[in-house]
């Protein structure tokens, strides 16, 4: 490691390059995602901010804050797979698979899984999905793997794993905590699951299969509750209430047009933060497209109220559970009853809310195992050797037979699995102080969109927890989420 630690001169130079850094990737993700750009070009990027990326530059900075020092680590990381990133998006772009005679691109078999009423044809649909995985993309995770393994003993730690304890992430007691949810959840899945498969699907969660579970969120049973067409003005009356004036923003950018290349789910690129920030849609409409809309406004209000005055790694950097929380706190408005009864003419409110809660609680539980599954991933000195691992611990979840082939392609890396699981935690746990303090329709009052934007001007200054504490004076559990669900499960 580095004999001093870095000057504060030193430390700010870092910061310029490293917002700089990041502003590019994410032109580069948005250009390349909403259909603008054919290619994902990111080894040119990585080579414009070379010494970024150093080994050196990581072991100097392990003196700096340790978001910076994280971030340099990651570029080094980053820098050293950019091919196998650049490879992976390239492939996944290019791919198709040959279903029925039918050639469907590879990045929209998802959708049509969701979309296809047959079972057979659903299931060929996931095969195809499942060899192109395996065939193209499993042997540039591997290789990608295998070069992280070595790299991170340069960063002086034994394995990946102990490399971000070292960060500062509490994986061991979140896991323990993910344990105890998946303990005392089993059983509710097993029934809410079954009935939620049968009244959807026409089968128990003991036939139930993978192919089986897209089409099952798909739910196009709610469609007529969800159209595509008032997706953006729901979104907008939301907001307006909260008092934000989303057409007004002049540093929000809605990308509202249809491309061929386009990415079929929302997405939010903060290319400044806080001064230009993408909200990317192509709407399709039905719960899932709504749900994925107002998760990335969330992250888009939330980049787009930070304030400029804050380091950058406050706002781009630190804990991502902050931004994924806000995210998960306005995604959970379209399947809150009040929220319901106030902007949607539906009829079966409490069943909607129902099903919401039965469709957090499954990702949750498969969170739960990501979690415990990619802590026992990088401690392994053979990824490949995972792989049955990586079957047992989601089937075991999830109570529906995994696909092993999955076992890498499902490592969001960064260990951003935690981003998740404590976002659900805190959202669920702000929500009850917002409902406490604003009432059931707080989504409405002008007051709590007040303290929405005095919490969101802090970016991601402070963790999930400290935010949490200094609001409501609790600790972030993941307990929350359990009683959340079963409070949704009761309606
Ligand atoms: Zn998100």
């Amino acid at each position: 490691m580095a004999a001093a630690p870095p000057t504060n001169r030193e430390i700010d130079a870092f910061r310029a390059q490293a917002d700089r850094f990041v502003a590019d990737l994410d032109e580069e993700y948005y250009l390349h995602f909403a259909g603008h750009k054919e290619s994902l070009e990111v080894e040119v990027i990585y080579e414009r901010y070379e010494e970024l990326t150093r080994l050196e530059t990581a072991q100097r900075l392990a003196g700096a804050p340790v978001e910076l020092w994280r971030f340099a680590c990651e570029g080094y990381l980053g820098n050293l797979t950019r091919e196998h990133q650049e490879k992976v998006a390239t492939v996944e772009a290019e791919l198709q698979a040959t279903v029925d005679g039918e050639t469907i691109p590879f990045r929209m078999l998802r959708v049509a899984l969701s979309n296809e009423p047959d079972r057979d044809r659903r299931q060929r649909l996931e095969r195809a999905r499942l060899e192109l995985t395996e065939e193209h993309l499993n042997p540039v995770y591997l290789d990608a793997s295998r070069v992280d393994r070595e790299a991170v003993h340069a960063l002086d730690a034994p394995n990946y794993y102990e490399l971000y304890k070292r960060f500062g992430f509490r994986l061991d007691e979140l896991a323990e905590e993910c344990e105890e949810l998946l303990d005392v959840t089993e059983r509710t899945w097993e029934e809410v699951g079954d009935r939620m498969f049968r009244d959807r699907l026409g089968l128990g969660l003991a036939d139930a299969r993978t192919w089986d579970v897209p089409r099952l969120f798909r739910a196009p049973e709610w469609d007529v509750a969800y159209p595509p067409d008032a997706m953006l003005p729901a979104l907008e009356a939301t907001l307006r209430d909260l008092g934000i004036d989303l057409r007004s923003q002049e540093n929000v950018h809605l990308d509202l047009e249809s491309r061929p290349a386009k990415s079929p789910r929302a997405f939010c690129a903060p290319i400044e933060v806080p001064g230009r920030v993408m909200l990317v849609i192509q709407p399709i409409g039905g719960r899932d497209d709504w749900e994925a809309l107002f998760h990335e406004a969330g992250h888009t209000e939330q980049y787009a109220h930070t304030s400029p005055d804050l380091p950058m790694e406050a706002k781009r950097l630190g804990d991502m559970a902050v931004t994924e929380g806000w995210a998960m706190l306005i995604q959970h408005l379209v399947t809150e009853p009040a929220w319901l009864n106030r902007r949607l003419d539906v009829p079966r409110v409490d069943e909607l809310a129902r099903d919401g809660a039965a469709t957090l609680l499954y990702y949750v539980r498969r969170y739960c195992a990501k979690l415990l599954y990619e802590i026992e991933f990088f401690q392994a000195d053979d990824a490949e050797s995972m792989k049955p691992r990586y079957a047992e611990l989601l089937t075991e979840a999830l109570k529906l037979p995994a696909n092993a082939a999955n076992y890498l392609a499902d490592i969001d890396g960064s260990f951003y699995v935690t981003g998740y699981l404590r976002s659900w935690a805190f959202e669920a746990q702000l929500r009850d102080f917002l409902r406490a303090e604003f009432g059931n329709e707080w989504f409405a009052r002008r007051e709590a969109g007040d303290l929405l934007r005095e919490l969101w001007s802090l970016g991601q200054g402070p963790t999930a927890d400290e935010l949490l504490r200094d609001v409501t004076g609790a600790r972030l559990e993941m307990a929350a989420v359990g009683d959340r669900i079963r409070e949704g499960l009761l309606r």
